[in-house]
């Protein structure tokens, strides 16, 4: 496996602040963080910067839930708008 780069570390730190990196991929820059202080001074600078970015992620539902949910929600409108017009019939 190639050694990971501050280059490529940047754009997986980006996701990994968010957590949104899977956990392998996260061991992985874990591993480098711990070996460089270029990224270390990184990490502490996004973290001091962004709160918003902070309050964001943890209101962060996850795309398929909102997904599903849209679905769900499309399907229940279709039912009471035929059960309605079933009432109206009567
Ligand atoms: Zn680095």
């Amino acid at each position: 496996m190639n050694e990971m780069t501050c280059e490529s570390g940047v754009k997986l730190l980006m996701e990994y602040l968010e957590g949104t990196l899977a956990g392998d991929v996260r061991a992985e820059v874990e591993a480098h963080v711990a070996a460089c202080p270029r990224c270390v001074a990184f990490i502490a600078s996004y973290r001091e910067t962004p709160r918003l970015v902070r309050e964001l992620t943890a209101a962060e539902i996850p795309a398929d839930l909102v997904a599903s949910l849209r679905v769900h929600l499309r399907a229940h409108r279709r039912e009471s708008r035929l059960s309605t017009s079933r009432w109206n019939r009567r």
